[in-house]
């Protein structure tokens, strides 16, 4: 049975192959050992469609576009929004998700650690 564990409610980890997989059309999106958006489509967004002014004028409440960019990330199979990241304009992109495989199996493998239904629960009969 194939190992996957949720990441978050749009994206996985297939266990067995070490890969980033889509949480609603299973497409490979690149290794796990790497930063997953390098495998998905980025659409650069204006602040200000996302958030828009709440009152005319220079001080609005609304992003500055020059001070902060919104990426959306999307699946390039099914086009599901995986991640959305705020940063400042000219910021590489961010790896928020780094997860130690050799560790996480490793522990699975003992039975430390249980993988059910997607998410990982400590094995209370080896603490
Ligand atoms: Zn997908």
């Amino acid at each position: 049975m194939k190992q996957i564990l949720h990441i978050g409610d749009n994206l996985n980890i297939d266990l067995d192959n070490e890969q980033w997989v889509c949480g609603k059309c299973d497409h490979n999106i690149g290794p796990a050992s790497e930063n997953v958006k390098y495998g998905l489509l980025v659409k650069e967004r204006d602040p200000t469609e996302i958030h828009q002014p709440l009152i005319s004028g220079e001080y609005n409440f609304a992003p500055n576009p020059d001070w902060i960019r919104i990426l959306e990330f999307y699946c390039p199979q099914c086009g599901l929004q995986v991640e959305t990241e705020y940063l400042p304009p000219g910021h590489p992109i961010t790896n928020t998700t780094e997860i130690d495989l050799l560790s996480l199996k490793s522990r699975l493998a003992s039975g430390e650690l249980l993988l059910e239904a997607g998410h990982l629960k400590l094995n209370e009969g080896k603490a």
